[in-house]
């Protein structure tokens, strides 16, 4: 099927414009240590994330760009020029040291798309401090667990987050010592202390201090298929990674309009919705707002957005709404539209190709690569389904394991693990205080991602599936564990399994299968019970949508839950090898 797919060619005028004009001659010449070189570095010396997007613009001819510009929810708008965010940012960063917060310390953030949470992370930055933005969507469990693995020593968040879901995780927290709450309408609640008041008293000048290209920068939270969220910790380095792919992957000019969709709660919200843009001196479109159809055509027309940067879900709901509302707005701004974060199906390409006269560019990274890795790129045909090929720097494979280490695999067609060589800017440096699971993800000079991919003749690479149970839903990475574990917190579950079950706008819906201790008994009201209890525990993104009884779940003899039969049950797929099974024959 997919070999009776068009290829969309480009025409000359894209390519011409293109930053990435031809694909193996970009490849020949790149080197990171090029890269490296399109950045200032600090006059102190080393290299600072927050200096490259914030204040080598504001001391400039671009100080007075915009930089964020931020819609909110209500139909304010808020901009922030480069001068201006590098006037709080620094603010922040004083008030930082303020409060005693030492280098490397954590700060988190948990709020909404607010232009503090932007001035949090950066100012967090250019303090040689940790910093870790949380979706704020999460529920007190989720959150509880992240603050408490990363350490967290200070939390930016409001009043409400924090009245509804922090306060009363704070005597389980005792390293976090400082929690600022944006905007309160009175006094701050108490134990925490008002932001706006704590900034207006910090100076707005900050030097920031040399800092090692190698010095801990970001912390993000990714999950796997069993124990606990992984902490997933890049450095400084990774800004030379976010500003080359904004080039080539992204294709950023410096005049442009550039809108990520994505909220920084998730990496791509940090690295392409907060750093590239602004690395680039490009302005920024914040939308404080969740997905809407008009409001999102809207903001495209009005805003003149050139390049935008969105995900499978949004762009499956567009779908659905149809081309009429696409018709009665002006999108004639727009140059280059790219897509990450599951399988873009090759409809929704060709959808696009025809509502908006051009297609979206499917693009491939995670968590753990901190950048764009394979891409759709601008001057290239697309190839719909296809994730596109390595960005020059980046070395891809598709591998299989053999007994001692792994092998290419160089057939194309063939399917096994996607593999990249290490040594790109962004890659993660650690997992939070887990040194064996990091370790577990390199063999024979590849770090293994987890997914399973093939490669075509002309080295485009073709997403097959996850070599895990981890669930993607909304663009959301779910870990299965986080979920059963608080379904067994209720007295009535015996166990709990949970599956991504397929679903055609979310990719996968988050579903789970219980069997009840003796005494408890099936029914709506328990089912009810339960969904309400991973609602409040975990927040509604990551509570399961769906709930079955079982009567026992399917276990190997070592004791662990398949959640592969659960699945297979489910969707009425063959079972595939079930010789581990407890009661196999
Ligand atoms: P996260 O670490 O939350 O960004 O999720 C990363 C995972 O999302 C990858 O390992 C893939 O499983 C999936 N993913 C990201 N981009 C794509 C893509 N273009 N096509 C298919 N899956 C993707």
């Amino acid at each position: 099927m997919l070999s009776s797919l068009p290829v969309l060619e480009k025409c000359a005028e894209d390519v011409a414009r293109a930053n990435l004009r031809a694909y193996d001659a970009a490849r020949a010449s790149f080197s990171w240590e090029a890269a490296r070189r399109d950045l200032d570095g600090l006059p102190s010396g080393g290299l600072n994330i927050a200096h490259e997007a914030v204040d080598r613009h504001a001391a400039g001819p671009r100080g007075s760009r915009v930089a964020i510009r931020w819609l909110g929810r209500s139909g304010t708008t808020r901009d922030l020029t480069y001068a201006d965010l590098s006037r709080q940012t620094s603010r922040f960063a004083n008030a930082l040291r303020g409060l005693g917060v030492g280098p490397g310390e954590r700060v988190y953030t948990l709020l909404g798309r607010v232009p503090e949470l932007y001035v949090a992370v950066l100012g967090t930055l250019k303090s040689g401090n940790v910093v870790c933005p949380l979706f704020s969507a999460f529920g007190p469990e989720p959150i509880r667990t992240r603050l408490a693995i990363g350490g967290a020593r200070v939390l930016v968040t409001t009043e409400a987050l924090y009245e509804r879901k922090v306060a009363a995780l704070r005597a389980s927290l005792p390293e976090l010592e400082h929690v600022l709450v944006v905007g309160p309408k009175g006094a701050p609640p108490e134990g925490t202390l008002a932001f706006d008041a704590l900034l207006d008293r910090s100076a707005d000048a900050f030097t920031i201090p040399a800092t090692d290209p190698e010095a801990p920068a970001l912390l993000h939270f990714t999950s796997g298929t069993t124990g606990k969220p992984k902490g997933v910790l890049h450095v400084h380095q990774a800004v030379v990674a976010h500003h080359a792919t904004g080039r080539l992957a992204l294709d950023l000019h410096p005049e442009d309009v550039f809108w990520c969709t994505a909220d920084p709660g998730w990496v791509t919200g940090t690295s392409y919705g907060i750093i590239a843009p602004l690395t680039h001196g490009v302005t920024s479109i914040v939308d404080e707002a969740d997905f809407d159809v008009e409001r999102w055509y809207r903001i495209l027309a009005e805003q003149r957005v050139n390049v935008w940067y969105s995900a499978p879900t949004a762009i499956r709901m567009l779908m659905r709404a149809g081309i009429e509302p696409v018709r009665r707005h002006d999108l004639g701004a727009l140059r280059f539209l790219a897509s990450v974060g599951e399988p873009l199906n090759p409809e929704a390409v060709l959808w696009s190709q025809e509502a908006f006269g051009r297609p979206f560019h499917d693009n491939w990274w995670q968590t753990e690569t901190g950048g764009i890795m394979i891409a759709n790129f601008a001057s290239m045909p697309v190839r719909p389904g296809s994730m596109g090929r390595p960005l020059p720097g980046i070395e891809a494979a598709v591998v299989r394991p053999t007994e001692d280490g792994v092998e290419e695999i160089r057939e194309p067609g063939l399917e096994g693990e996607l593999a990249l060589r290490p040594g790109w800017p962004s890659m993660f440096r650690a997992y939070w205080n887990e040194p064996e699971r990091y370790a577990k993800c390199f063999r024979d000079g590849w770090y293994l991602t987890g997914d399973l991919a093939h490669g075509d003749d002309d080295g485009y690479f073709w997403f097959v599936g996850r070599g895990d149970d981890v669930i993607k839903t909304s663009g959301h990475l779910i870990g299965p564990f986080e979920v059963e574990s608080v379904l067994m917190e209720h007295p009535g579950v015996a166990e709990a399994g949970v599956i991504g079950k397929p679903d055609p706008v979310a990719h996968e819906v988050v579903k789970a299968f219980v069997s009840l201790k003796p005494g408890f008994v099936p029914g709506e009201a328990l089912r009810r019970e339960l969904l309400a209890l991973a609602r409040k525990r975990l927040g509604a993104v990551v509570a399961p949508k769906e709930i079955d009884f079982a009567d026992s779940l399917p276990r190997t003899r070592s004791g662990k839950i398949m959640r592969r039969l659960l699945r297979a049950r489910e969707l009425g797929l063959p079972e595939g090898d079930v010789s581990t099974l407890e009661d196999a024959p």
